[in-house]
């Protein structure tokens, strides 16, 4: 799977800013899906609400919220890939993160970011679960996580920009 950094970025960039509140936030990563390789092409900000609860923080996102992204995605010939969400402490699938995914297809992704994603886009750091047929979320550990997500700099370059670049050259 590949995230590109600035894709990582946004979202990590949400998840600090929802703990310099005192909460969790939570974004999803989208992308396309050529045989096995997956590229994330977009971060999704959902609309969330966040607050505590008993036995600690929570973060929701509406039915309605989710349906606005899946059909935003399916006009886009985009598939939900992940999920990536911050605790205050330490990163591990909490069993409210067990029961209440956004990201439900088998093979899904979820990440939870330590320390309100105080440490940027580290992967190392991050707690990496795939949901599985047989064992359910399962943490992936060490080297597989490195393998999982691969972090590339460029961002394939817009379609839209090869097509303004032909239309000029065939003008003159
Ligand atoms: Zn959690």
């Amino acid at each position: 799977m590949y995230l590109p950094k600035n894709c990582a970025q946004i979202a990590i960039e949400a998840l600090y800013r929802a703990g310099t509140r005192g909460v969790e936030g939570v974004a999803l990563f989208a992308g396309v899906r050529e045989g096995n390789t997956f590229t994330i092409t977009q971060t999704i900000i959902p609309l969330q609400k966040a607050g505590s609860v008993e036995d600690g923080l929570i973060y929701v996102v509406s039915g309605e919220e989710l349906e606005r992204i899946g059909l935003e995605l399916y006009d886009n010939g985009l598939q939900l890939f992940a999920q990536i969400h911050s605790h205050p402490g330490a990163a591990y699938h909490s069993e409210t993160d067990d029961a209440f995914p956004i990201v439900t297809v088998l093979g899904g992704v979820s990440i939870v970011v330590p320390n309100f994603a105080m440490g940027g886009v580290k992967i190392s750091e991050w707690a990496i679960y795939r949901l599985l047929p047989n064992t359910g979320w399962t943490e992936i550990n060490g080297k597989q996580k490195e393998k999982l997500f691969v972090i590339n700099d460029d961002i394939p370059a817009p379609k839209q920009v090869s097509v303004k670049w032909y239309k000029f050259w065939l003008w003159l």
